[in-house]
């Protein structure tokens, strides 16, 4: 397949021929080839860009273009909004068992597919095929949940404050729901907000972040094999500015369930006020990591690696700053370089790889000038801080060596700005209160992390924390049973877990007059 130009959009005049393609490469990776689409879902078809235009999408550890996708804009959105409208009234009038059932079938078609979406993933946002797989059971353990959390279901009756009256609540789908998410957990991110959606008896426009189209149109079509009817979840991809816009301006969506950029994030929100819509906001973070001087050193040098430096450090709620007190600051170091120096870069599809490439050029970029920075304003390297230089094909992939950094201090922009990168930065400090000062000095408030066995101190942070997530000696704190959201500007709402149906009901309060003749 041909290289893209400079531009990463052609758009072919109406009159052109349109090739919707997927390279043979990524074709020979993937048994169920049906899983590979290149148009939208809409109303159920798979559907081009009425103009014909097209993006492509890259294989981030080479470079090499792996399918050309229909560059959707505004009037195919207002169509899929249409079409999930038309199907939102029979859709609202299942019964809560009807839908469980049609999601149990989805999530037993993602189980099924499960090394061919891996394939999938891999290919198009580089994270090693393990990643892959722990992401997959991940969105399908989501499915499962609202599965059977949508039959638990319930509104209240109320004491009432009069014989003449009584009061009682029903719960009701929110309506049309739009929903936009990121590449860097291509299925999960589309599942924590598809499947609570279509449990709760909404219907659904998506959109997937342009890197990463491949693998949301693969559970598209499981979702149609498992059963959801046309219309009830739709699919559009392309120019996202021009989408969301016409998401956000719709007086038929109801909400807005996104997970992206504090940037993007606000803008929408600002968008949706036009039309009143709810918001839920899943933004960047920035979180604390801290290692109080009576922590199991191992454990915690573990978890920071795992954490600040999975899917290379692309994550929300990657560790970003590690404070590490005194007492133990050199010894926690040597453990953390010891095992960063052993970490293996390479394409993620690889079976020997442990960390795969950051998603585009610019990302790299981003990691390249915090380590500079750092290292400016007297960091010490202690690992990595280098691009590789790795053999073909990979030498046109984007990649960053996983980096450790001590003596980091809060004037490096590595304390300010989310890297998004895979580095660590280990700050120091004496007291208590300074690690939490340092830890809640910033605009973000997604997830932190500390390490320590004393009871009461435990309970202390945990409170002073300004955080939606806190993982105590733990970094595995994303469950489908569990709150995921943040504070101030990391967001508004939560996913998963019993909170994450709700975000899609509204609440009716029902007044009923006895007082007839
Ligand atoms: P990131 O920096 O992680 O790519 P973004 O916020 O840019 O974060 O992207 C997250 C999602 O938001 C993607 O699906 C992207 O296409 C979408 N997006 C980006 N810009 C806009 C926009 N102006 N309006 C609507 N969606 C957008």
């Amino acid at each position: 397949m041909a290289q893209p130009s400079a531009a990463a959009y052609s758009t072919g005049a109406p009159s052109e021929p349109v090739e919707l393609t997927v390279s043979e490469d990524l074709l020979s990776k993937v048994t169920d080839k049906e899983l590979l689409r290149t148009g939208g879902l809409i109303g159920g078809k798979w559907t081009q860009a009425t103009n014909r235009a097209t993006f492509h999408v890259h294989n981030p550890a080479t470079g090499k273009v792996i399918a050309t996708m229909p560059k959707m804009r505004a009037d195919e959105t207002l169509t899929a909004i249409a079409a999930a409208h038309a199907v939102f009234p029979t859709w609202a009038n299942t019964t809560a068992k009807e839908r469980g059932a049609i999601l149990m079938r989805w999530y037993q078609e993602i189980l099924n597919a499960s090394d061919d979406i891996a394939a999938i993933m891999t290919a198009e946002c580089g994270k090693p095929l393990a990643e892959s797989k722990a992401e997959i059971a991940a969105g399908a353990a989501s499915v499962e949940w609202f599965a059977a959390e949508c039959r638990r279901v319930t509104g209240d009756v109320l004491e009432t404050v009069d014989r003449s009256r009584r009061m009682l609540t029903l719960k009701q789908p929110v309506g049309v729901v739009a929903a936009i998410t990121p590449w860097n957990f291509p299925m999960s991110m589309i599942t924590r907000k598809v499947a609570p959606a279509i449990a709760a008896g909404c219907t659904v426009v998506l959109k997937p972040a342009e890197a990463t189209p491949l693998t949301a149109l693969a559970l598209a079509e499981l979702a149609d094999r498992a059963g959801v009817p046309d219309g009830v979840l739709n699919v559009v991809l392309g120019d996202a500015p021009s989408i969301g816009h016409a998401m956000m301006s719709s007086e038929t969506v109801r909400k807005i369930g996104f997970t992206g950029s504090t940037a993007v994030g606000k803008m929408l929100a600002e968008q949706a006020a036009k039309t009143v819509k709810r918001v839920s906001l899943e933004l960047g973070g920035n979180a604390p990591f801290i290692v109080f001087n009576d922590a199991d050193l191992e454990l915690a040098a573990a978890g920071v690696v795992g954490s600040a430096l999975r899917n290379s450090g692309q994550t929300c709620i990657c560790a970003n700053r590690v404070f590490v007190q005194d007492q133990v600051y050199d010894k926690f170091a040597e453990l953390v370089a010891a095992r960063v120096a052993a970490l293996r870069v390479g394409d993620g599809a690889a079976a020997d790889t442990t960390h795969g490439p950051l998603i585009s050029p610019a990302g790299v970029e981003k990691v390249v000038a915090h380590v500079g920075d750092a290292l400016a304003k007297g960091a010490k390297l202690l690992v990595g801080g280098a691009v590789p230089q790795l053999p073909e094909p990979l030498a046109g992939g984007n990649f960053y060596s996983p980096t450790v950094l001590a003596e980091a201090t809060i004037d490096m922009r590595c304390f300010r700005e989310e890297t998004f990168g895979p580095l660590i930065p280990l700050f120091r400090f004496k007291e208590d209160d300074e690690a939490v000062l340092m830890a809640n000095d910033t605009e973000y408030g997604l997830a932190a992390y500390f390490y320590t066995r004393d009871l009461r101190r435990a309970w202390t942070i945990a409170e002073q924390l300004e955080y939606g997530m806190i993982g105590l000696n733990e970094v595995a704190i994303g469950s489908e049973v569990a709150p995921f959201g943040g504070v101030k500007q990391s967001g508004l709402g939560r996913e998963q877990g019993r909170h994450g149906l709700d975000e899609f009901l509204e609440v009716k309060y029902l007044c009923m007059g006895l007082n007839y003749s």
